[in-house]
């Protein structure tokens, strides 16, 4: 029985690292195989962004896997949005109802090397400098590359993972072979990182347990606090237009860009110039996929399955509930292929669930949180959540600090959304409201959530 449960998964990243763990702490076999060398070894490269929001969903993973104390020790708590006007005015957004309730900043590389570790110890195989190169799926083989000799290796699988991010090449090569209704939609923006450094004293130059915004419409930036004092700071500019990367070339620009829109940031980032010429665009996108398996001789999850733009910092929040559900799936099926095919019935429609609310809360980001009507509706939004805690929960919140499946916080959330909009209409405040009336249009509209395992 033993040598029908080996998995062979491509992609030593968050995903790939933490379903290893969470298969071979049930006795699979399992082999993983990543382009890049050992992190542990020789440094952190992971080009992308540099610090993670963590949430409940993606909390509640590592909790199964055993590596949820080692990642907390290094997080930082994120209480809120704290806004930065243009006039230089803040303020603090609370994205829950109290401590109990925030998210937490976590470095990328740091967090993949404890996985990386987590999965060894599980007695998961990692093979470092295996880039996968093609796949014959009649004959169940599968080639890596290694590249620091271009010298390639030929493995034989019973199934593989694809846990090899946007650009996966397992995707690729299952395109060859099927149609798997694959789509993208770029956003027309992109982004880039920047960095603050510690204030003179060694300490946060900034206030460090909050998510800072600052919106300006059609852009905005961001910055994550990390456990060394420092944020990174992410501009996101559209693609054309002004401004847009086309107007903001090179440091110069971006300093004038600053200097105008986001003055208070200004002196926090003495390296500006440097960080935004030798720093990449990074480009933004949504993909889509109607199949994420080959019957079973492969599977999609994570960002190869669904890339979504980073505005709900739910790509890995959710990368990692979709580890625990293939888990669960291989566990009590033992067909593959039908255990592959009901990973992605369950976690298809909510894969696209999140991806829509990840693209609506970019304009809510950049556009929104400084609007009055927007802050008068969440205002009512968190009375609402104070007076029915079991019906009323913010679609942040349901996304953020519950597990209930995407699909239904983005059902319930628009079903909130016109409740909200509905009773404030006419209104500048919540004072001249009709209590009664709002709290039967609750009722009515919004069953009590079921409570969560
Ligand atoms: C700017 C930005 C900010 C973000 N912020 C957040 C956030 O705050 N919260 C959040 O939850 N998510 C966030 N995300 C999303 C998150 O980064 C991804 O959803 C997450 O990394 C997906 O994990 P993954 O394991 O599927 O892919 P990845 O993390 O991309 O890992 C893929 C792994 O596969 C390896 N690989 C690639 N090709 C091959 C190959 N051919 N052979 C073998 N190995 C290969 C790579 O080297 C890598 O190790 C953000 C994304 C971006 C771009």
């Amino acid at each position: 029985m033993a040598e029908h449960r080996h998995i062979t998964i491509v992609g030593a990243g968050l995903a790939g690292a933490l379903l290893a763990t969470l298969l071979a702490q049930r006795g699979w076999s399992v082999d993983v195989y990543e382009k890049r060398g050992d992190p542990r070894v020789q440094g952190y490269a992971g080009g992308r962004s540099i610090n993670l929001a963590l949430a409940e969903r993606g909390r509640h993973a590592l909790r199964l896997a055993g590596g949820d104390d080692e990642v907390m020790a290094q997080a930082v708590m994120m209480r809120g949005r704290m806004v930065h006007f243009l006039d230089g005015r803040t303020d603090l957004q609370r994205y829950g109802k109290d401590d109990s309730e925030v998210i937490w900043s976590v470095h990328r590389g740091e967090l993949n090397l404890i996985l990386l570790d987590i999965a060894q110890q599980a007695g998961a195989r990692l093979h470092f400098h295996r880039g996968l190169a093609g796949v014959d799926f009649a004959n169940r083989t599968a080639r890596f590359k290694d590249d620091r000799d271009g010298s390639e290796h030929e493995v034989a699988f019973e199934s593989l993972v694809g846990a090899d991010g946007a650009g996966s090449a397992l995707r690729a090569a299952m395109l060859r072979e099927r149609d798997l209704g694959e789509r993208t939609e770029f956003l027309g923006h992109s982004y880039k990182e920047l960095e603050i450094p510690p204030a003179a004293d060694g300490g946060f130059s900034i206030e460090p347990n909050a998510l800072h915004i600052w919106p300006r419409g059609r852009y905005m930036c961001i910055a994550l606090p990390n456990d060394e004092h420092t944020f990174t700071v992410t501009l996101f500019l559209p693609n054309g237009g002004d401004p847009s990367f086309e107007t903001v070339k090179n440091g110069a620009d971006a300093r004038a860009l600053f200097e105008r829109d986001f003055a208070d940031a200004l002196p926090l980032i003495p390296q500006l110039e440097r960080d935004f010429e030798q720093n990449p665009a990074g480009l933004l996108a949504t993909l889509y996929l109607d199949n994420w398996h080959i019957d079973d001789r492969a599977v999609l999850l994570g960002d190869a399955a669904h890339a979504m733009v980073p505005f709900h910092g739910q790509g890995m929040n959710c990368a990692f509930e979709d580890c625990v559900a293939l888990a669960e799936h291989l566990e009590r099926n033992a067909d593959r292929a039908a255990a592959f095919a009901a990973f992605q019935s369950e976690r298809l429609p909510n894969a696209r669930a999140i991806q829509q609310m990840a693209l609506e809360n970019y304009l809510e980001m950049r556009d929104r949180v400084d609007d009055d009507d927007y802050l008068l509706q969440r205002a009512l939004e968190r009375r609402l959540a104070e007076r029915h805690p079991d019906r009323f929960v913010p679609r942040y919140a349901m996304v953020t600090f519950r597990r209930l499946p995407y699909a239904v916080a983005f059902e319930r959330g628009q079903r909130q959304r016109e409740l909200l909009v509905e009773a404030t209409r006419g209104h500048a405040s919540l004072e001249t409201l009709d209590w009664d009336a709002v709290d039967a249009l609750v009722h009515e509209r919004l069953a009590p959530l079921p409570t969560e395992a």
